[in-house]
């Protein structure tokens, strides 16, 4: 990929869900770049298209129609492997409810990707705890789920995020099942990955203190973009 060239380019957007005689228009024509570096929040307000817009951004979904380039690919029509083939390798995820598997440890959780993408076992283990350290949960390496906080868990799912070094991060909601403390605590290690690792950040919130952490804001209404902005607080 050229330098330059946006990680996620989308031109005219749409995904439309039949149901029975109606169609919903999720995504009813979003155009948006995001350049390497960036960090943005999607705002919106519930069924305004934003998780839509998350799993075709993460390549868990097709479009219906439109443009889509990630990292200069045109990945706007790829069969599921192909997409996953992509996803595996340069996409990393963080959910609302954390995802890690049960009865397995935080390390083996950070592992896991890159049990997925084969990278042999050594060097799996070196690079899961490099991560973990980076956000602050290198301790809790042999500890199952059901033994951390919410914060903590989310602390390893972000570790899990970044083993394979993606080009952009998706996380929905990462904070909404969180105290206002803990959140914050979450939103400092995007910032700090953005900032110190250059990581590009799209996370979608409806709250405006996560959404302030960004430096850009995206606005959903409809399934359209109604506002995009650079958050003047932490661009200066
Ligand atoms: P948000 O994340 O902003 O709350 P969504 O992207 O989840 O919004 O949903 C956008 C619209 O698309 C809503 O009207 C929702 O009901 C509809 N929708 C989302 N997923 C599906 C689906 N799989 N089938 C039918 N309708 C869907
Ligand atoms: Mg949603």
């Amino acid at each position: 990929m050229h330098a330059t060239e946006p990680v996620v380019r989308v031109r005219e957007l749409r995904k439309v869900y039949a149901l029975g005689e109606t169609t919903v228009r999720a995504l009813d024509g979003i155009d948006l770049d995001i350049a390497r570096g960036e960090f943005i929040a999607v705002m919106g307000p519930s069924g305004s298209g934003k998780s839509t817009f998350m799993q075709i951004a993460g390549l868990l979904d097709n479009p219906t129609s439109g443009e889509y380039r990630f990292e200069g690919a045109d990945v706007a029509h790829l069969d599921p492997d192909a997409r996953a083939d992509i996803r595996s390798r340069r996409l990393g995820f963080v959910f609302q409810a954390y995802n890690l598997l049960p009865r397995t440890n935080a390390l083996e959780n950070v592992e896991l990707p890159m049990v997925y993408a084969g990278v042999p076992a050594a060097e799996r283990r070196e690079i899961a705890l490099a991560k973990m350290r980076i956000v602050g949960v290198d301790h809790l390496a042999l500890h199952n789920p059901n033994q951390m906080s919410g914060g903590q868990q989310q602390r390893v799912a972000i570790a899990r995020s970044l083993v394979n070094n993606p080009g952009l991060i998706l996380a929905d909601e990462p904070t909404g099942a969180l105290d206002s403390k803990t959140s914050l605590d979450v939103m400092h290690i995007f910032k700090a990955l953005n900032d110190e690792e250059g990581i590009t950040i799209m996370l979608v919130t409806h709250e405006p203190d996560i959404a302030a952490h960004a430096k850009r804001i995206v606005t959903f209404r409809d399934g359209h973009i109604v506002d995009d902005r650079e958050n003047a607080e932490r661009a200066a």
